[in-house]
């Protein structure tokens, strides 16, 4: 799941890997994860992607702080008429139609 911001920064890094369009997925895996089992998008991954929300996963940064950071996300999604966190497929190919 992921707000506007993320999702057009996402759709960012699939334009940047030289995709127009989130390559199709039948299993139900992330649209963003290569054959070789890596992100196609690393840099431009997800908020949820690079915390897990949580300290025992290794987020870089203090629980206070992912909750300032989760409320600003919240706040730029409502600046982008968002509609709240959406499903990544969703999101970033409506994204991805938005940049075109
Ligand atoms: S890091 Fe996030 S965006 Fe990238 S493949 Fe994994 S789940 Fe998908």
């Amino acid at each position: 799941m992921l707000t506007k911001g993320e999702a057009l920064f996402a759709a960012q890094g699939v334009r940047a890997s030289g995709r127009k369009k989130l390559p199709p997925r039948e299993d139900g895996a992330c649209p963003l994860l290569g054959p070789q089992g890596r992100c196609m998008i690393y840099t431009h991954r997800p908020f949820g992607c690079r915390t897990h929300f949580c300290a025992a996963a290794g987020g870089p940064y203090p629980r206070k702080h992912l909750a300032d950071l989760i409320q600003r996300l919240d706040t730029l999604d409502e600046t982008l008429d968002g509609e709240g966190p959406r499903p990544i497929q969703s999101a970033v190919a409506d994204a991805l139609e938005e940049m075109a």
